[in-house]
């Protein structure tokens, strides 16, 4: 058989545990014999990223901003436990984080549909995308305890440091808390550009919440900057389109979400993407089935699966067991990557087979043979579903393509 040649490489930024374990089948299984692979490869695993001091991460980021696109597998973010078991130099940063800080870029999540796996919102028929702002807010939020008697400003200087403003925030009778936060024109304007090209690409509407009636000047900018954006520069392509912009408060998108049908983008500042992207994640039925896409504003796109490593099916993976983790989320990270590389290279085998494998990974589901985190979640008149190992599970989608 004549294999599907590429001309740009992929960005491939292998990972840790059971996913890099389940990475390698996934290729050798579905897609290297059908695609002439070209990566460029990067061992994000914690051991490499440890011998390297951590370049490895930034340099893989570097490579996704010149080639365009990447495919990630999950990886490890250190913490006091990980630092002993690798034996680790540092307590390295998260590479997700380093590798959004370096692209900009939004994250835009979205639960894979297969029909049996009921969500657990009845009315939800297509997926729920969601865009979470990773910049500001709480996440750098400065805060302090403040006694009894003492009060808190909020006070703005000028460059040389003289006082400009002050606003009292309270003056406290009693012991408190006080928290300052902070976001970016040029960080929300970032954010409502990649939405906007993310949703005009998809063909999909975009749902957009926050409480401007309540916090009428921080709330208030994000509103406006959206509202300005899209009727200078985007309003004409999503009429053309037939899509709309919505802006409404966040309590009553939550409540047209859970009535909804689905199918849109729901922009999220971001505690609220933090918040919401885990209860969609869940109602749709298992985290294995959940892809997550960075987009920096300049149009580069990583793509990876958005739950993590599997910690514990590893161990019992190590220890002989076979395991039953769902590959679904890493499959469709290298289906969004090849097609989006087809695309950029006017490759149409490429899109044609991402295609192809995303068709024959859900329905080898719809028909039945699935992993272990679905089972007791499918529901299907006249098929009875059989719980396969991983790499069953990968033969099984691959006698589909
Ligand atoms: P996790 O790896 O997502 O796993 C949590 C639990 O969810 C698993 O124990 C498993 O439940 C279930 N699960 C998740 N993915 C599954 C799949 N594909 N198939 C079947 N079940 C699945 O999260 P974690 O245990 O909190 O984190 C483990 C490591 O991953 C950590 O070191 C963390 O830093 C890292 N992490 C990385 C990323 C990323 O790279 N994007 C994201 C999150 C976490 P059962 O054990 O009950 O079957
Ligand atoms: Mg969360």
């Amino acid at each position: 058989m004549n294999k599907i040649k590429m001309k740009t490489p992929l960005v491939e930024m292998d990972g840790d545990e059971m996913t890099r374990v389940i990475w390698q089948w996934i290729k050798e299984i579905l897609i290297l014999p059908y695609v002439g692979l070209k990566t460029e490869y990067y061992d994000l695993g914690l051991a490499n990223r440890d011998s390297t001091l951590d370049k490895v991460t930034a340099d893989s980021a570097e490579a996704t901003k010149k080639y365009g696109v990447a495919v990630k597998c999950a990886t490890i973010t250190p913490n006091a436990e990980r630092v002993k078991e690798y034996n680790l130099k540092k307590m390295w940063n998260s590479p997700n984080g380093t590798i959004r800080r370096i692209l900009d870029g939004t994250v835009f999540r979205t639960p894979i549909i297969a029909e049996g796996i009921t969500p657990y919102v009845h009315g939800w028929k297509k997926p729920i995308v969601i865009a979470r702002h990773a910049y500001g807010d709480i996440y750098n939020s400065v805060e302090d305890r403040i006694k009894g008697g003492e009060k808190a400003y909020l006070v703005v200087c000028g460059e040389d440091g003289s006082e400009l403003r002050r606003k009292l925030i309270h003056g406290f009778e009693s012991d408190g808390i006080v928290q300052g936060v902070h976001n970016l024109d040029s960080s929300v304007e970032a954010f409502a550009r990649s939405c906007f090209n993310y949703a005009l690409e998809q063909g999909i509407s975009v749902w957009m919440g926050a409480k401007d009636t309540v916090s009428k000047i921080y709330d208030h900018r994000f509103k406006d900057i959206f509202a300005d954006i899209y009727s200078a520069e985007y309003r004409q392509a999503f009429e053309k389109a037939g899509l709309y912009f919505m802006y409404t408060l966040i309590d009553d998108v939550v409540a047209r979400v859970v009535r909804s049908e689905g199918g849109m983008l729901w922009v999220c500042k971001n505690y609220d993407g933090d918040v919401m992207s885990d209860m969609v994640a869940t109602a749709y039925g298992s985290l294995g089935m959940m892809t997550s896409t960075l987009v920096s504003p300049d149009g580069k796109y990583e793509y990876e699966a958005a739950h993590g490593t599997v910690t514990r099916h590893y161990r019992r993976h190590m220890s002989g067991e076979t395991t039953s983790t769902n590959p679904v989320a890493t499959i469709f990270a290298w289906t969004g990557a090849l097609r989006k590389r087809g695309e950029l290279d006017a490759i149409n085998e490429l899109c044609g087979f991402a295609d192809r494998l995303e068709r024959a990974t859900v329905s080898t589901i719809e028909d039945g043979f699935m992993t272990g985190d679905l089972i007791d979640r499918f529901r299907r008149e006249g098929v009875t579903p059989v719980k396969l190992d991983s790499k069953d599970f990968l033969l099984k989608i691959a006698e589909r393509i």
